[in-house]
């Protein structure tokens, strides 16, 4: 089966052709700093027809259009709820309207770290596994869930899909989503600066010369022998392995799979997590394993097959 697939990004968007675990061909556009996702629409269609080698709207032998949103959508009707900053149109732009009259298919919309959850699942490091919480460390954190071969969705669809947002620290820094002390706001991309630079002492480390901090760079100066930015990536360490004992509490995975830029370092991160959740996690059933993504950015683009199929004949 044949389908087209989308992972819309804060900055960059892809777009890809898919033949059941495979990418025919993918393309990677820019997002413009507008935030609109109906501004966006035309260009996405505009590259599905390159792709697909034929006129949108279509008539060949494509199945569907799968598309992931940084923004808390109903999967079951289709279409996004809340927006946290990003694509703050996306509840207002009707993009089953899209699917149908622009690009003649039907349309499929997910959260975009569920989507990715649904292609580690079906064909990277969750494969074989029903049961699993997915962590993508990047700009915030998503913490994704599957249990019992289903995402989990819950009322108001919000359920097993904002688990960076589970709180970890009492009287912690101020989220974007109007909470304290989430794991997001506690060590991800975005709240890593103003950690940083709220650190005792840091101006004896090379860090606070630093002007674009991100994880890399505190990997690096960590991996150099620099003091304090060992003692930050232990304190973000600390916060990623506290979230995904919760998140092991809340929904009972088999396996923990962790995703995002940051895995480039998966040889500190894996083991500092693993031996945190086999001491704290409560599972007296055995231990949870704690594996590293297989698809990197492919994930996403991955999971439009499964989301396709589910509306087969
Ligand atoms: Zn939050």
């Amino acid at each position: 089966m044949k389908c087209f697939s989308i992972d819309l990004g804060g900055t960059h968007a892809t777009c890809g052709l898919v033949e059941d675990d495979k990418i025919l061909a993918s393309e990677i556009l820019e997002v413009e700093n507008s935030g609109s996702l109906a501004a966006m629409l035309p260009g996405l269609a505009e590259s599905l027809e390159r792709l697909g080698g034929g006129k949108i709207p279509h008539t060949g032998e494509v199945s569907g259009v799968a598309i992931g949103l940084p923004v808390i959508v109903d999967f079951y009707r289709g279409k996004a709820l809340g927006s946290n900053g990003k694509y703050v149109d996306a509840d207002k732009t009707d993009l089953q309207a899209w699917g149908r009259e622009s690009l003649g298919l039907p349309l499929f919309v997910e959260n975009d770290a569920r989507m990715a959850l649904l292609g580690e699942a079906y064909a990277g490091a969750g494969r074989g596994f029903e049961n699993i919480v997915m962590i993508t460390l990047g700009t915030g954190i998503g913490g994704v869930a599957m249990i019992e071969g289903k995402l989990l969705r819950g009322k108001h669809a919000q359920a097993g899909c904002i688990g960076g947002h589970l709180p970890v620290k009492l009287d912690g820094r101020m989220c974007t989503c109007g909470a304290i002390g989430c794991a997001e706001a506690e060590a991800s991309g975005w709240s890593l600066p103003l950690l940083v630079r709220e650190w005792k002492n840091i101006e004896e480390s090379p860090l606070d010369r630093c002007e674009n901090i991100g994880f890399r760079e505190l990997f690096s100066e960590a991996a150099r022998g620099d003091r304090i930015a060992c003692e930050i990536r232990e304190y973000c360490l600390r916060v990623w392995a506290t979230v995904t004992v919760g998140l092991v509490h809340a929904y009972d995975p088999e396996i923990v799979i962790f995703g995002g830029g940051v895995m480039k370092s998966a040889d500190v991160i894996l083991p500092s997590i693993e031996s945190h959740v086999h001491k704290y996690a409560w599972t007296p059933w055995g231990k949870v394993a704690v594996r590293a993504a297989e698809l990197g950015n492919n994930a996403a683009l991955l999971g439009a097959t499964p989301m396709v199929a589910q509306a087969q004949p």
